[in-house]
């Protein structure tokens, strides 16, 4: 039930997590990343679901403090932090605003498109992402974006030297993206530098919590709710959420789009994540994927929580 200020109340947000996690609980199917090796060996029965809100209230079921990898839901950060620094026009000219329609690793995109990624929330475009951040070196660099990614959660984040020695070592296709890139103009660093810091930004771990968090201070129009800092300018907001709808969820953006209608973002940790613009972030998380490389039981919840309270932004 939405409240005047078009906020809900806490029991009926609460109601819908639980609800959530056992709808997503029933859902069966999907398998973990493994071309990753360390995300293979994730306990694949964890599932777990968080709203964060726009006000600052976390409702939680399930594995929800459970810690996962941030794996390409990193891109969102690393965009909003760019966007930051270098203009949403830059962004727009420089890496693009539309889907591919290909999947998130797709070299034949890039080949498409004489070298212009697309979009910043496929690989190609989150390496030319991390290779615009403002800095002198590779360290500087990735400190950017840890701290971008911490202002987010509201905490200080921490990468998994396990799964980023297990991504380091067998990010070939990876590398070969960042090459093209560079041999079409349109990588803004030393490409190798610029996967490596791509790669450690990838390795970020983070619960369901953090993920909902992180979400609400887009909901919140760009301060975090929980710290009351702002980590992103209002008018930049709007540009990121575009972003997610457009491409969050790769080729299955679409999908999310049509039956969800919210903007999202997954990554191949099994995490899951929708904004509702003003109101709240919900996010979801089990390591099984579908054929996209989205979370069969994140996406569940995500759905099940987002019709549970009636957030389709096409609703009118
Ligand atoms: N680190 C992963 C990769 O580069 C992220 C992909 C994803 O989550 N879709 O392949």
């Amino acid at each position: 039930m939405a409240t005047a200020s078009g906020q809900y109340d806490h029991h009926t947000i609460s109601a819908a997590v639980k609800k959530a996690h056992a709808a997503a609980l029933n859902r069966a199917g999907g398998r973990n990343a493994d071309y990753i090796p360390f995300l293979a060996e994730v306990p694949s029965d964890l599932c777990g679901v968080a709203v964060a809100t726009a006000d600052g209230a976390v409702f939680e079921a399930g594995d929800a403090r459970f810690e996962f990898a941030i794996e390409s839901i990193s891109k969102v950060f690393t965009l909003a932090l760019v966007t930051e620094e270098i203009g949403p026009q830059s962004v727009r000219s420089k890496v693009g605003a539309n889907p591919t329609g290909l999947p998130y690793n797709s070299v034949i995109a890039l080949e498409l498109n004489h070298g212009k990624p697309m979009s910043p929330l496929v690989n190609a475009g989150a390496i030319a992402t991390v290779s615009l951040v403002p800095a002198d070196d590779t360290e500087a660099r990735w400190s950017k974006i840890l701290n971008g990614q911490s202002s987010f959660a509201g905490r200080p984040l921490q990468l998994s030297e396990a799964l980023n020695t297990s991504e380091q070592s067998t990010n070939f296709h990876n590398r070969a993206i960042a090459w093209l890139l560079y041999s079409s103009g349109t990588l803004y660093c030393d490409p190798m530098d610029a996967l490596d810091v791509y790669t450690r930004q990838c390795s970020t771990m983070i619960s369901t919590v953090d993920l909902a968090k992180m979400g609400a201070t887009l909901a919140a129009k760009g301060v975090n709710p929980f710290t009351g800092e702002r980590v992103v300018s209002e008018s930049n907001v709007r540009h990121i959420l575009a972003q997610m709808m457009m491409e969050g969820l790769y080729i299955a953006s679409g999908d999310f789009a049509y039956t969800v209608g919210l903007p999202g973002k997954s990554g191949v940790g099994g995490g899951v994540l929708a904004i509702a613009p003003g109101k709240l972030a919900i996010a979801g998380f089990a390591p099984p994927l579908n054929e996209a490389g989205n979370s069969v039981r994140g996406l569940a919840a995500v759905a099940s929580v987002a019709k549970a309270l009636d957030l389709n932004l096409f609703a009118g």
